[in-house]
């Protein structure tokens, strides 16, 4: 079995479908593949949370709706791979049911969704395109993605390179950091997907501090395994700013 052939048993597989033999196959692919056993657990990931959005909306409904709505959600999940609040609502509405989802809580678990990649992105410590100064960085990045690259001067640490990447279906800068830690800065374009405010905020993915903020149209990820002591001294960049340190179930 290769990457591809995984690709189109994957949601049959999450959800326990396969039977031995090819169960068998996908976890001996699995077992051999770093990028396809990143997918398999993001992939996991956004079932649960779907699971638990269909829960928080529909908290009153039968268990037979809630699964209606559930593999409707699912189908739809599994097709595009990328659901949006009004395809949601259309889902929702196709059942016939006034479904209530708070918007809010969407954009929180969108925010997850990006915590997650930008998480798993900087695991994988891809080699970089450019390693010289911030000035000749940002010159590097000018015209090849929709907005201006500043590369943020932390105090105590340094830019070591960049390069392109994405985060889920959004071009990113990614500029890394390596010293005293190795830390990763993901800087994308985004109208209004993620929910990401000027206060920095705290998320955790992987084993990963994971702070988030914006400016304008541009949010900036930071992916590092300092605690949340040295976050502080070295988040935000802008001075005046604080960082918000509650924990994730209070930021909503
Ligand atoms: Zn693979």
């Amino acid at each position: 079995m290769n990457c591809r052939e995984l690709e189109t048993q994957l949601t049959p597989y999450l959800d326990g479908e396969l039977i031995d033999e090819a169960r068998v196959a996908v976890e001996s692919h699995l077992a051999g593949c770093n990028e396809c056993r990143a997918h398999v657990e993001v992939e996991r990931h956004n079932l649960s949370a779907i699971r638990d959005a269909v829960k928080r909306a529909a908290p009153h409904a039968s268990e037979a709706f809630k699964s209606r709505l559930f593999s409707n959600i699912r189908r739809d999940h599994a097709h595009r791979r990328n659901v949006r609040l009004s395809r949601f609502m259309a889902v929702a509405a196709g059942v016939t049911v006034a479904v209530v989802v708070s918007h809010q809580a969407w954009k929180g678990y969108q925010r997850r969704l990006y915590e997650q990649d930008a998480a798993l992105r900087h695991a994988r410590q891809l080699p970089l395109e450019i390693e010289q100064s911030p000035e000749n960085i940002e010159r590097w990045f000018g015209g090849k993605l929709d907005y201006r690259v500043t590369v943020p001067r932390f105090p105590n640490t340094k830019a070591a390179g960049a390069r392109l990447l994405q985060v889920r279906d959004k071009p990113a800068a990614y500029i890394r950091y390596d010293e005293p830690r190795k830390m990763g800065l993901f800087v994308y374009g985004d109208d209004n997907d993620v929910d990401v405010g000027a206060t920095p905020a705290v998320g955790n993915s992987h084993g990963y501090n994971v702070v988030s903020w914006r400016e304008g149209d541009v949010v900036y990820q930071l992916v590092t395994d300092l605690d949340e002591q040295d976050l502080r001294e070295l988040v935000p960049p802008t001075p005046g700013a604080t960082l918000d340190v509650r924990p994730a179930a209070l930021q909503q």
